[in-house]
């Protein structure tokens, strides 16, 4: 089994993108693993705060570490959007892949100090951890949105000051991406479009490994051209989300007399795996 760092290193040498998908249970939970399975690609999976509060932080940790041996397959654990120390050292206590101190609606001052002491409070408890920061706002809500975020795209001069100063391992930059989808992304009428040459630009400014939050909804070619750019991971939750919920939806409208969950939950399983897997398949290149 390879780590992390061996699996985006690689990553960047193909050319390719690792695929993080958010889960909150073990429906999407299953069903990103067997996209894996099925692709014979490394996947990340990624639980926020209020994600691993529900699931369990050691819960979630056991669960992938379990699925990593049982399937075989390359499957990392990030601690996604973590704004507090706490919460930052609970995760690299339960021995998370990587970590993501979330500083992006501080100052850039503050950000830099808070994301430094996040950095080497993870670095103490175990240095093989990743740690990714945050600069640039994108939004906050993996859900339907009303509007988008303001658009601020990150700097390249203060990426590089920042990712120096910290000593992240990862940075996550605003480059036209969004969390969170608005209603006309949904019906698939918009597509978000990705700031390709501020990528570049990051890119040969830091060297640094990068990834792309809200990956929902945007432009499939973007996706490409941003892979090219120097993206290594890219972060899909909000279509994940959406999957699950048409999914129940559609069973209990389709057998409104059952009771077993273990019944009812497939075919939201079987959605978000079709999704995960397509995904899989475009940040690969396959
Ligand atoms: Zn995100």
């Amino acid at each position: 089994m390879k780590t992390l760092f061996a699996c985006l290193k690689e990553a960047e040498g193909k050319g390719v993108a690792l695929g993080h998908f958010n889960v909150s249970d073990l429906v999407a939970l299953w069903a990103v693993a067997r996209a894996a399975k099925e692709t014979g690609l490394p996947v990340m999976v990624g639980v926020s705060e209020g994600e691993r509060e529900f699931m369990g932080v050691k819960e979630i940790r056991a669960l992938v570490s379990t699925i990593r041996e049982d399937l075989g397959i390359d499957i990392f654990l990030n601690a996604d959007h973590t704004h507090a120390l706490q919460k930052v050292e609970e995760a690299a206590r339960a021995g998370f892949d990587e970590i993501l101190f979330d500083g992006s609606k501080l100052s850039f001052e503050e950000n830099l100090r808070e994301t430094k002491k996040a950095v080497e409070a993870i670095k103490n408890i175990n240095p093989d951890i990743l740690v990714e920061g945050e600069l640039g706002f994108i939004g906050a809500s993996s859900e339907i949105v009303a509007e988008r975020p303001a658009a601020v795209l990150t700097d390249p001069d203060q990426a590089l000051e920042f990712i120096k100063e910290t000593g992240i391992d990862i940075l996550a930059p605003a480059v036209g991406n969004m969390h969170g989808m608005l209603a006309s992304m949904v019906s698939g009428e918009e597509k978000i479009r990705l700031h390709i040459d501020r990528i570049k630009e990051l890119k040969q400014k830091t060297g640094s490994f990068l990834t792309l939050h809200g990956g929902s909804g945007t432009d499939d070619e973007d996706f490409k051209k941003a892979i090219k750019a120097g993206v290594n991971i890219v972060h899909i939750s909000t279509e994940i989300r959406l999957e699950w919920r048409s999914g129940i939806e559609e069973a209990l409208k389709g057998h409104p007399a059952e009771i077993a969950p273990y019944k009812l939950f497939p075919e939201a399983s079987e959605k978000i795996m079709r999704v995960a897997a397509n995904r899989l398949r475009l940040f690969n290149n396959l």
